[in-house]
């Protein structure tokens, strides 16, 4: 057997969960312009990569573009100015980087929780627990 397809049979092999994992992919921003704002389709897509609410996203992204943005009626993020999907991309990996991946394992599998009235980060996947200045 070839070594390439050794190494997929091996992969096929893994519980499911160890497979996301290590597939983790931030779905690519699909926008488009309507005049003066940009509108993130997938923007409902991207937030179930990253296991969050709209809410702390749209206000760090607010902050970094110093424009205002909001969610739409189908869950859009509607941002206010023009933005390149790589803009886009590079700012919601900012955003992953920050409040999503793990400290300690580097895995997106965190969650927010609140840890003596104060906002932390658990990761479900390594049970590492850190305070994320931010959050
Ligand atoms: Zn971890």
């Amino acid at each position: 057997m070839e070594y390439e397809k050794m190494l997929d049979r091996l992969y096929a092999s893994l519980p499911e969960s160890t497979k996301n994992h290590e597939r983790f992919q931030m779905p690519a921003a699909d926008s488009l312009r309507q005049g003066p704002k940009t509108i993130v389709r997938n923007f409902p897509q991207i937030l179930k990569a990253i296991n969050r609410g709209s809410k702390h996203i749209c206000k760090f992204l607010a902050k970094e573009t110093a424009t205002a943005t909001s969610i739409d009626d189908t869950g859009r993020l509607v941002l206010s100015g023009k933005f390149s999907n790589q803009q886009i991309n590079d700012l919601i990996a900012g955003y992953t980087t920050q409040f999503v991946l793990c400290p300690e394992c580097k895995k997106p599998d965190t969650k927010v929780i609140e840890r003596q009235g104060v906002k932390v980060l658990k990761c479900e996947a390594c049970g590492a627990i850190r305070s994320v200045k931010g959050l």
